[in-house]
């Protein structure tokens, strides 16, 4: 568990991935943390105490490994103060993130050497290595086995996504490179997924997100505000287009920004979102393919609308809205076309089109085929992520 987040900054994590789609409604987040990681522990080290433990149950060859790990989160905390470091990029969770990949990925790297050492060989001579032979069948485990796939991402993504950057990073100098990372720490999980672009030092876009609240009036409050970052685009997306297409869609992550508002006494949600992409091609594209996760999202809905860069529906729980303007797209979903209208007014965009004055009621489904991408690639602090920088998953190591 988070144990820095209360309940109700759990409880906003929560219908946020809701919101998102990433976990099914009413899915009891905290319960299941908590089972998931009881069974996982196989070690962990305490920035608080500066202490690290290890389970006496598993293995002796295993217990060295384990501690091969702990003991890199144990050496880094001493050079670089490991907590105070992941919290210095709060509020953003996608640097957040991204620095915890940093912490999990170095210890995985560190681990690897120790399993390599005798062989003549390092992490250093295995580009493309793959960290699930040593991670072995995440399957195994039976809480994470019925865990939903953004759960496991998002669990998985410190180590293996971590363990890749590490390796790449790492490559032209060895472990004496390691503090340039503490120095700079990566920006976004974008960085993560992409070394190179950590190296050229490419800098998200700032994106603005006017604020609803007083149009949306005393009856709602806003839950969470907050970076999704190219990891959680590349999980939303995967909800309903697959791996494939979400990997090379969320590759042309440039920015984003996202609130969850939420009605004080039916607990209606309304999600807003505001992502930059990197050319107005791929905003193009990114509408295309949105439009049909959308349509994926909501099984009842009626008024469709559909213009070259608008498309919005009605559904018993509101309104959805997409809008691209140049390189850059906003959704809102759970309301109206005039709070919608009040959001790309307060953004100085050009507004919406208005649909025909009589459109049916009836619910309709639209076809639309899409021509098959070209290939590329890819965040998401889990809502409420557990901080996971400081413990070792035990199923990896327990046989
Ligand atoms: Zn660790």
């Amino acid at each position: 568990m988070d144990e820095d987040k209360n309940p109700s900054e759990r409880y906003a994590g929560q219908r946020s991935a809701e919101a998102f789609g990433l976990i099914p409604k009413g899915f009891d987040l905290d319960t299941f943390m908590v089972e998931l990681l009881t069974e996982q522990i196989a070690g962990l080290y305490d920035p608080k105490a500066h202490e690290f433990y290890i389970a006496d149950w598993i293995p002796v060859a295993d217990q060295r490994m384990v501690m091969a790990h702990e003991l890199t989160h144990a050496l880094e905390d001493q050079h670089f103060q490991i907590e105070g470091w992941v919290k210095a990029a709060r509020p953003n969770d996608d640097a957040e993130l991204a620095r915890e990949a940093v912490l999990e990925g170095s210890a995985m790297a560190a681990m690897v050497d120790f399993l390599l050492q005798g062989t003549g060989r390092s992490l250093g001579d295995l580009p493309d290595f793959d960290p699930s032979i040593l991670i072995g069948d995440l399957a195994d485990s039976p809480a994470l086995e019925k865990a939903p796939r953004f759960i496991k991402d998002a669990l998985v993504f410190p180590y293996f996504s971590g363990l890749k950057f590490s390796a790449a990073i790492l490559k032209p100098l060895g472990w004496s490179g390691l503090p340039g990372v503490f120095g700079k720490p990566p920006l976004s999980t974008q960085q993560i997924l992409h070394p190179a672009l950590y190296r050229s030092g490419k800098v998200p876009a700032p994106v603005p997100l006017p604020s609803m609240e007083k149009m949306l009036g005393s009856n709602w409050s806003k839950l969470e505000e907050n970076t999704l970052g190219e990891f959680g685009w590349k999980e939303v997306l995967k909800q309903f287009l697959g791996e494939d297409r979400a990997k090379t869609l969320a590759a042309g992550w440039d920015g984003d920004r996202y609130a969850v508002y939420e009605q004080k006494q039916a607990k209606k949600l309304i999600l807003l979102t505001h992502l930059h992409l990197d050319s107005e091609e791929r905003a193009a594209r990114f509408f295309g393919q949105y439009s049909e996760a959308f349509e994926k999202k909501y099984a009842g809905r009626s008024n469709l609308f559909r213009r070259a860069n608008f498309f919005s529906f009605d559904t018993p729980d509101g309104g959805v809205f997409l809008d691209c303007w140049g390189s850059e797209c906003v959704t809102m979903e759970g309301t109206t076309r005039n709070m919608f209208d009040g959001l790309t007014k307060a953004l100085a965009w050009p507004s919406a089109p208005q649909p025909p004055p009589q459109l049916g009621a009836k619910t309709e489904k639209t076809v639309r085929t899409f021509a098959p991408m070209e290939n590329s690639i890819v965040r998401l602090r889990s809502p409420h992520a557990p901080n996971l920088y400081n413990i070792l998953r035990a199923a990896d190591y327990s046989d």
